[in-house]
């Protein structure tokens, strides 16, 4: 089960994996699924990138949880600067799961 790195284009596993955006205390932007070196949000603070490793964020419970995170970002009144953004990469994980409901050997 691979994904491709936003960043650098090679193949990315789930276990190197991570989907990673930005949170500059108001509003969210650059959702990513990258290698964890090559998050590669340079135009912010460095303490304004979160995190969670493709590990979590493509099992239920962790994409159970990041929905909840989500929600509790709006429940603050944040706003979402990359509405594509964050669509693209809940689908692309979306399929992960759902493939590996299919095969759960992979
Ligand atoms: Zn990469």
């Amino acid at each position: 089960m691979t994904f491709i790195c936003d960043t650098c284009g090679n193949e990315v596993t789930i276990e190197e994996g991570t989907l990673s955006w930005v949170d500059d205390g108001n509003s969210l932007r650059d959702f990513k699924i990258t290698h964890k070196d090559d998050q590669d949000h340079h135009d912010c603070e460095p303490n304004h990138v979160v995190y969670i490793h493709l590990r979590m964020a493509t099992g239920l419970v962790g994409y159970m949880k990041l929905s909840e995170i989500m929600a509790d970002y709006w429940g603050k009144g944040y706003t979402l600067d990359d509405v594509n953004g964050l669509k693209r990469v809940l689908n692309l994980i979306g399929v992960c799961i759902w493939k590996k409901s299919k095969n759960p050997a992979s």
